[in-house]
């Protein structure tokens, strides 16, 4: 059974005699540990989509199979549980405490779970054992973001989604830090979700999932997932 089963998932937002669909019948299946890219312009429905895995959000209709259960049936309490017990989250401006150190950062999202990963070997997964005493203004944008992943896979997400992970970095250092995201999904069989508007991102993914106008155009396995030059 595939670790993610979306099917015919539709959100539509009403407001007065509006409706925007945002997302309109979505199905595809992602398997336990893979990368995925969510590619698409502005507008297309990415966050939306994102939201709804993650649990911050519901679809209007349809379903949302995460390890056979159905989060689209979950009452906000159940959601919140999901979302602290089983999802990692890495946001496009790194979100870390600025007076705290790198360490700090990291177990900070470590003590929420008693089955959180062990913070010094967190920071050599993402290799930066070395600036683990340093605060955030002295690390690089590519280093803060190696700390937002630490600081996310700390605490042993089943999911690990990543709204525009490297959208503040360029594209060297956006390559480097989806490769640590690579990197850690393999050795610790997360399954990673990363929406992106750059093409060539995208095809770091073991399956891209494009988007446009709030449907699915094409869902792509990619049998050598690397970024293009
Ligand atoms: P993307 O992440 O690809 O830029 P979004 O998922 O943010 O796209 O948005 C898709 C569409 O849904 C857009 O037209 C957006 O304006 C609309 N939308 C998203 N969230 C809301 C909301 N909370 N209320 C109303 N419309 C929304
Ligand atoms: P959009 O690009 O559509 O405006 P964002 O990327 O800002 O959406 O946010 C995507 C989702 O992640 C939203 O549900 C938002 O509430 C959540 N989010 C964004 N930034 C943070 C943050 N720093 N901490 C917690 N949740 C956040």
């Amino acid at each position: 059974m595939a670790y993610i089963e979306v099917r015919h998932v539709t959100r539509e937002f009403r407001s007065g005699t509006q409706t925007t669909v945002a997302n309109r019948d979505l199905s595809f299946e992602v398997e336990r540990g893979n990368v995925v890219t969510i590619l698409g312009p502005s507008g297309a429905g990415k966050s939306t989509l994102l939201n709804i895995l993650g649990g911050m959000d519901t679809p209007t209709s349809g379903e949302v199979l995460i390890d056979g259960t159905d989060i689209a049936k979950f009452s906000t309490k159940q959601l919140t549980t999901y979302r602290r017990q089983a999802v990692g989250f890495v946001f496009q401006f790194y979100n870390l405490i600025s007076n705290l150190t790198a360490r700090e950062n990291v177990e900070l999202s470590s003590q929420i779970t008693q089955d959180a990963r062990d913070v010094s070997e967190t920071l050599e997964l993402v290799g930066l054992s070395q600036r683990a005493q340093n605060f955030p203004a002295q690390l690089s944008g590519g280093e803060q973001q190696r700390v937002a992943i630490a600081r996310a896979v700390a605490k042993k997400p089943k999911l690990l989604l990543c709204d525009e992970p490297t959208g503040a970095l360029d594209y060297k250092t956006g390559k480097q830090v989806l490769r640590v995201i690579q990197d850690a999904a393999q050795q610790t069989q997360t399954t990673v979700i990363i929406v992106t508007h750059n093409s060539a991102i995208a095809q770091m993914g073991d399956l891209v999932i494009r988007i446009n106008d709030a449907q699915i155009q094409s869902v792509t396995p990619n049998a050598h997932p690397t970024p293009l030059d």
